[in-house]
C-alpha cells in the first residue's frame, strides 16, 4: 500500500504526464485524469515498465519528513509498486472532481496532493468567428477546472490531515503577448484564484500554489517548433537561450507539493528560463 497519493490532472502528456511519472518514481500513487484516453493508455503502459521506486515515501505534509523529496533515485530498490490509476474526465465538469477524489481514496485510501495542471490555449484573432464561445472554453478549462479542483480535493485533504494543491499557471498569467489575450486571461486568473484560495484554506493546513512555466517542450507548443529556425527564434527571446522541458517543471511542482516547502503558500513560482525577468526591450 502507497504511503502518499496525488491526484494529477492532464496527466496524459506534457508536464502532467512528466509530473506523474516523477510522484510515481517517489512511490505515490497516482490517479491520472486526462481527456486523451489514448495518452493515459499509453502513460500507464510506460509507467508498468518503469524501475520500482526506491523506498516508500514520508508523508509531504510535515517538515519532518523534508528529506523525502530528494536522493529517490539513489535508495536501494525495495519500495512499494509504482501504481498509476487512470481516469478519463473532462476538468471543466463538476462530476469528474467529485469522481477523482473518490478513486484516490478507492485506489490508495488516502489523498495528500492535487496537481492542477489540466489547461488548453491557442493564439485566437479577435475577429475570428466564434471567438468568445472559444474563450469560453478556455477559461471553463483553466479556470473553471482548477474551481472544480479545488473545491473537489479540500475534503479529502482535510480527512488526512492537509495537503498540498499545485496549480499550473503559466508566465502568460504574469505577462501578455499579442493574439494570446484569451489564454492571457485564464491564467492571471488561476493565479489569483489560487491566492484567495490559499487564504481560504491555510488554516486547514492546505497549502496551495501555483508554477508558472515559460515556453516548455510540450504538445500545447508544438506549433513553435514546427522547423529549426522557428524554434531557435524562440529560443533567443529566452534568457537562459532554450525551451524548458517537462521535466523540469515536474521538479518545481514536486517541490510545491513536498514537506521541503512547508511554510509556502498562496505564490507563484516562476519557472521560465529568465523569460519574464527580461522587459523585452533590446538594449540601447
Ligand atoms: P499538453 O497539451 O502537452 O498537456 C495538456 C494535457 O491536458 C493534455 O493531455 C490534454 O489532453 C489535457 N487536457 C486538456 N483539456 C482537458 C480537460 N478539459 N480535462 C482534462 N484534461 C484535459 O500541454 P502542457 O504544456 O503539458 O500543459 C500543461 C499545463 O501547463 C497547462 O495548464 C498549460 O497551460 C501550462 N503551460 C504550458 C506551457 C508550455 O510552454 N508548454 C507554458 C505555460 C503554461
Amino acid at each position: 500500500m502507497v504511503t502518499s497519493a496525488v491526484v494529477i490532472t492532464g496527466a496524459a502528456s506534457g508536464i502532467g504526464r512528466a509530473c506523474a511519472e516523477l510522484f510515481a518514481a517517489r512511490g505515490f500513487g497516482v490517479v491520472a485524469v486526462d481527456v486523451d484516453e489514448v495518452g493515459l493508455a499509453a502513460l500507464t503502459r510506460a509507467q508498468s515498465r518503469a524501475p520500482r521506486p526506491a523506498v516508500a515515501p514520508a508523508d509531504p505534509r510535515t517538515a519532518a519528513d523534508a528529506g523525502a523529496v530528494t536522493g529517490a533515485d539513489s535508495r536501494p530498490a525495495g519500495g512499494p509498486e509504482p501504481r498509476i490509476v487512470p481516469m478519463v474526465g473532462d476538468v471543466s465538469v463538476e462530476e469528474t472532481g467529485a469522481a477523482m477524489a473518490e478513486l484516490a481514496l478507492a485506489s490508495f485510501g488516502r489523498l495528500d496532493v492535487a496537481v492542477l495542471n489540466a489547461g488548453i490555449g491557442t493564439t485566437l484573432p479577435w475577429e475570428a468567428p466564434g471567438a468568445i464561445d472559444r474563450l469560453d472554453r478556455i477559461l471553463a478549462v483553466n479556470v473553471r477546472g482548477v474551481a472544480i479542483g479545488i473545491r473537489s480535493v479540500v475534503p479529502a485533504l482535510r480527512a488526512g490531515g492537509g495537503g498540498s494543491i499545485v496549480v499550473t499557471a503559466s508566465s502568460g498569467g504574469l505577462q501578455s503577448e499579442p493574439g494570446n489575450w484569451a489564454y492571457n486571461a485564464s491564467k492571471a486568473a488561476v493565479i489569483n484564484m489560487v491566492r484567495a484560495a490559499a487564504l481560504d484554506h491555510a488554516a486547514q493546513n492546505i497549502r496551495i500554489n501555483a508554477v508558472a512555466p515559460g515556453l516548455t517542450e510540450t504538445a500545447l507548443t508544438a506549433r513553435h517548433r514546427t522547423d529549426p529556425a522557428s524554434t531557435a527564434a524562440v529560443s533567443r527571446r529566452i534568457p537562459m537561450g532554450r525551451w524548458g522541458q517537462p521535466g523540469e517543471l515536474a521538479s518545481a511542482v514536486w517541490f510545491l507539493a513536498s514537506a521541503e516547502s512547508s511554510y509556502i503558500t498562496g505564490t507563484t513560482l516562476v519557472a521560465d528560463g529568465g523569460l519574464t525577468a527580461h522587459h523585452g526591450v533590446v538594449p540601447l
